[in-house]
């Protein structure tokens, strides 16, 4: 299973080469690289992943980057433009959350690796916040693995709520029900990464108070591009600090706020939940010790060019985008629409998912495969969804995506007919491979394949 990839191109590093090799040749080998990945994304058929695809967005947040990119973010007293950076975008993002709807207390946040730093952090506040001794979080069954992973690790019971199957959002009573002394957290998201729907986030935010516990929306993904569609005029209901039960928000720079990866935030309501993240040894024979989070060292060159994606696009530049990632998305949810074998789960905005009663919409994947699309594949019912970024907003994607669905249907008919099970299967981040429940195996192959070289592997398994 594991591909070694590039190992026949290029030539394959065992150990520290004893001299340094030239610029010009790495470079030359980084571009080749670089321009043969990038070529598939900007076809636009790649669902997700690359949400701004700007190559020129890209170059100037690189520049920035790079003038800060060697800067160690935990001395402050050297780099105190990590301060002015990291402020800003809590302050910016801050607003755009509402946050100026906040009484009572001071809104506060972190910047954090990505969304899954932001989720592991904020169910770390709540878990040490509320000092229970078995804390336990409810959680939409829709919502990202990144709570569990949080309960994992943090000794955290995750329990889970089901979903309305045709509205795919949370049954709130089925939350309420879930809920006791012990319970420090409820989670909605704004949208979740399945469906791109919003939870009932206003009677969740009701619940929570009414219960007297925190409320976090998972915004990683909605957070920059949904307040926008607010703007617009599109129908979003409101999922921020403007609701009083909502304690903390996590959205995403790395994602639709086109920033490079590496980067997102987490808003509290109140700060004071945000310092019960704060990391102090102060009896270390190495000096004192503090951090405000879980990582120790960061680079400066993710602040910098977050801080700079951010400033140079403005609410106007995010506005555009937005408007047309809604359109692009409304025109592929309305190709899917005009199959009557097709069904558009709930009612999405910016990603949407869809399945079949007639046939396995893995039949659908294949075929769109075969044509070059890279949709993520779901399952409980099986189902694909695209999430539409600025990559599929290029004129004709589109219609190619029409005329691909309309001949991917009659092919899923026969195919289902002639009784042939389809080849993909539902794995997050789309690697393919007909996968089913008993393939663990087969999955921890595929994160060997991610981590191993060629030389780390004894020679018998290369
Ligand atoms: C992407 C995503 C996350 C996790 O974010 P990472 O940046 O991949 O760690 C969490 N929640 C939602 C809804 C997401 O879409």
């Amino acid at each position: 299973m594991t591909d070694f990839p590039y190992a026949d191109r290029f030539e394959v590093h065992e150990t520290l080469p004893e001299d340094g090799r030239s610029r010009e040749e790495i470079l030359a080998e980084l571009r080749e690289m670089a321009a043969a990945e990038d070529a598939f994304w900007e076809t636009g058929k790649a669902s997700g992943t690359v949400y701004c695809g700007d190559h020129d967005h890209y170059a100037f947040m690189t520049e920035t980057y790079g003038l800060f990119g060697h800067a160690n973010v935990l001395q402050r007293d050297m780099f105190p433009s990590a301060t002015k950076f990291e402020g800003e975008i809590l302050a910016m993002t801050l607003d755009l959350m509402h946050a100026d709807a906040v009484t009572g207390a001071t809104p506060g946040g972190v910047v954090t690796t990505g969304g899954t730093g932001s989720i592991l952090h904020a169910m770390l506040a709540y878990r040490d916040g509320a000092g229970r001794e078995r804390p336990n979080i409810v959680k939409p069954e829709t919502a990202h693995p990144a709570f569990d992973k949080a309960g994992h690790l943090f000794g955290i019971e995750v329990r889970e709520a089901p979903v309305d199957p045709h509205t795919t959002q949370v049954d709130v009573c089925a939350v309420a029900d879930l809920i006791d002394m012990d319970t420090v957290a409820l989670i909605g998201s704004a949208g979740n990464y399945g469906y791109g729907t919003i939870d009932p986030i206003a009677e969740l935010s009701e619940l929570a108070l009414s219960c007297g516990v925190g409320l976090h929306v998972d915004a990683c993904l909605g957070g920059f591009i949904l307040p926008f569609g607010e703007e617009l005029g599109l129908d979003i209901p409101v999922f921020d600090f403007r609701l009083p039960g909502v304690t903390s928000i996590s959205a995403d720079t790395h994602k639709y706020g086109y920033g490079l990866k590496g980067t997102s935030t987490l808003l509290f309501r109140d700060s004071a939940l945000r310092n019960v993240l704060y990391f102090l040894n102060t009896g270390w024979s190495g000096g004192k010790y503090l951090s405000p989070g879980i990582e120790g060292s960061r680079s400066g060159g993710l602040l910098a060019a977050t801080w700079a994606g951010m400033v140079r696009l403005g609410r106007s530049g995010y506005r555009r985008h937005a408007g047309q990632i809604f359109e692009t998305a409304r025109q592929m949810i309305g190709a899917v629409r005009s199959h009557t074998e097709l069904r558009v789960l709930g009612e999405p905005t910016f990603l949407f998912s869809f399945t079949s009663d007639e046939f396995d919409i893995y039949h659908v994947y294949d075929f769109m495969a075969g044509r070059g699309w890279r949709l993520n594949g779901q399952q409980y019912p099986n189902a694909v969804h695209m999430a539409v970024t600025r990559p599929q907003t290029r004129p004709g994607v589109a219609e190619a995506f029409a005329a691909d669905l309309a001949e991917a249907v009659p092919y899923a008919i026969k195919q289902q007919a002639a009784g042939e099970a389809p080849m993909s299967g539902a794995v997050y981040g789309g690697v393919p491979g007909g996968l089913t429940d008993e393939a663990d195996d087969f999955i921890r192959q595929v994160m060997a394949g991610m981590l191993d070289t060629q030389q780390s592997l004894p020679p018998a398994a290369r």
